[in-house]
């Protein structure tokens, strides 16, 4: 890429005097604008031809990684493909033009999409009503314990504030217990990864009436069915409280169970990431959630109208598209392609938790220790060879957490690729440990200093300048 040659930013290009397009005639006559609007000096645009102008953006877009442009295997990410006619429907113009306010008799096509996409939910979820109104997944969870707390305010049970939460729970969880004013209590885990059950007996027998809900992850955040979930659910109703179930990634789930039927009375789901739509960086999502039958009236109103469209779309359309039949495939397909890699590569990659996973599961690190490689290493490494890295350092649970989440669409063609250069990684760990520990580079740039990035981010050109001079 000539990413050098043209610039890392579209000012390094400008030439004073180029213009890349022309003014259409003036037809409204001349305005004095008055002084004291005015600029006392230009503004500082770019001045370029259309042409350095088509070839830098190019290029700049040239050097984003999508799931595209190759294997994405972010764990608990759910970095999935997201077909195309999904952006047909969605940029339908008789949706993509309406307007929140448009009087209601013209919007019954997309009242209907609401209506039908709400009901494919609750058929595969096993409960009752969604609202759609939460913007993403932390939105949906945080929409879904005010509608909790609501429920248990309208029963006088004031004093419930307390979350139970797992300690291998996904970090949006404590904190939006936290945002919705409750208390968490952190819920240990057995060496197996799932839930230590009788540390749950002890902390329901010290503060039960306290309980405001239960959060939960299943899979669990290390791809782990929580199997004792009937007898978490009978503990916690038992005394008073609800269960949440955190469905931010339902991809094993489709065609195996139902949290309804698990018995979880609150869930949200995250449209984004299981029903594809293309996410990251902050968006677009849809966090809906859905309650039992009696909880609805307790919904929050937690934003204007009715929730991020556009990706409600999608996931209908990538519904109907899979159909009844199919979409039963997609937790047993996304199931089996996490069990090989992991079983392909645990000879060389430590598996600290040896056990079918779902959908995703987390190495600690390379198995041979002795190299000084680290996750870091291998993450960064793997750009060279044009893969995605996948999460590292999360769950907290290891010291070098490597989670992989291939999803059900990569053929396995793709996966034994990945697993050819994660072994051929592993081999270059000991013959040459310090190119790996120097990775990536074959990218435009190296390791960047994130710590340095988030504290002091230079996010105006005039800075950059000063920096450089
Ligand atoms: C992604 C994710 C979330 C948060 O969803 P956002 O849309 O990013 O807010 C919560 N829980 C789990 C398990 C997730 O994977």
């Amino acid at each position: 890429m000539n990413n050098r040659l043209y610039g890392n930013l579209i000012f390094e290009l400008s030439k004073e005097g180029r213009r890349g397009y022309s003014l259409p005639r003036n037809n409204f006559g001349d305005y004095e604008i008055p002084q004291e609007l005015c600029r006392a000096e230009d503004a500082a645009l770019p001045e370029c031809d259309e042409l350095t102008v088509v070839r830098h953006y190019t290029n700049l877009s040239n050097n984003n990684f999508g799931v595209d442009t190759g294997f994405y295997p972010l764990g608990s990410c759910t970095m999935k493909y997201n077909p195309k006619i999904n952006e047909e429907m969605a940029a339908l113009p008789q949706f993509q033009n309406l307007h929140p306010l448009q009087p209601e008799h013209t919007v019954v096509g997309a009242r209907a999409l609401v209506i039908l996409l709400e009901k494919s939910l609750c058929a595969l979820t096993g409960l009752d009503h969604f609202t759609f109104k939460p913007y993403a997944g932390a939105h949906g969870e945080l929409t879904g314990l005010m509608t909790i707390d609501n429920y248990h305010r309208s029963h006088d049970d004031l004093q419930r504030k307390k979350v139970i939460v797992p300690d291998s729970a996904h970090g949006t969880n404590p904190a939006s217990a936290a945002v919705c004013g409750l208390e968490i209590i952190e819920v240990k885990s057995k060496a197996d990864g799932t839930v230590d059950v009788d540390d749950l007996k002890r902390i329901v027998a010290e503060q039960g009436n306290e309980i405001a809900a239960m959060m939960m992850t299943n899979p669990n955040t290390l791809g782990l069915f929580e199997t004792s979930i009937p007898e978490i659910a009978e503990l916690i109703h038992d005394s008073g409280g609800l269960m949440y179930y955190d469905g931010a990634n339902l991809n094993p789930m489709l065609g195996a169970c139902r949290p309804g039927d698990m018995g979880f009375d609150v869930m949200h789901i995250n449209l984004h990431k299981t029903f594809s739509t293309p996410h990251g960086g902050g968006g677009p999502g849809s966090g809906p959630v859905g309650v039992r039958e009696g909880l609805q009236e307790f919904f929050p109103n937690v934003s204007p109208y009715n929730g991020n469209f556009a990706v409600m779309m999608r996931a209908y359309a990538y519904i109907l598209s899979l159909g009844r039949e199919h979409i039963k495939e997609v937790g047993p397909l996304a199931t089996l392609n996490a069990n090989y890699i992991k079983e392909s590569l645990k000879d060389v990659y430590e598996l600290p938790i040896d056990t079918t996973c779902c959908h995703e599961f987390v190495f600690d690190g390379l198995k041979d220790k002795s190299t000084g490689v680290t996750t870091m290493d291998v993450a960064k490494r793997l750009l060279d060879y044009g893969y995605h890295a996948p999460t590292i350092y999360f769950p907290l649970l290891f010291h070098e957490s490597l989670m992989i989440e291939p999803t059900e669409n990569e053929s396995k063609e793709t996966l034994d690729g990945f697993i050819a250069v994660m072994r051929q990684i592993a081999e270059e760990a000991k013959t040459d440990p310090e190119m790996v520990k120097s990775a990536p580079h074959t990218t435009p740039i190296g390791r960047v200093d994130d710590v340095l990035a988030a504290k002091h981010p230079v996010t105006t050109y005039k800075q950059m300048l000063n920096d450089n001079n």
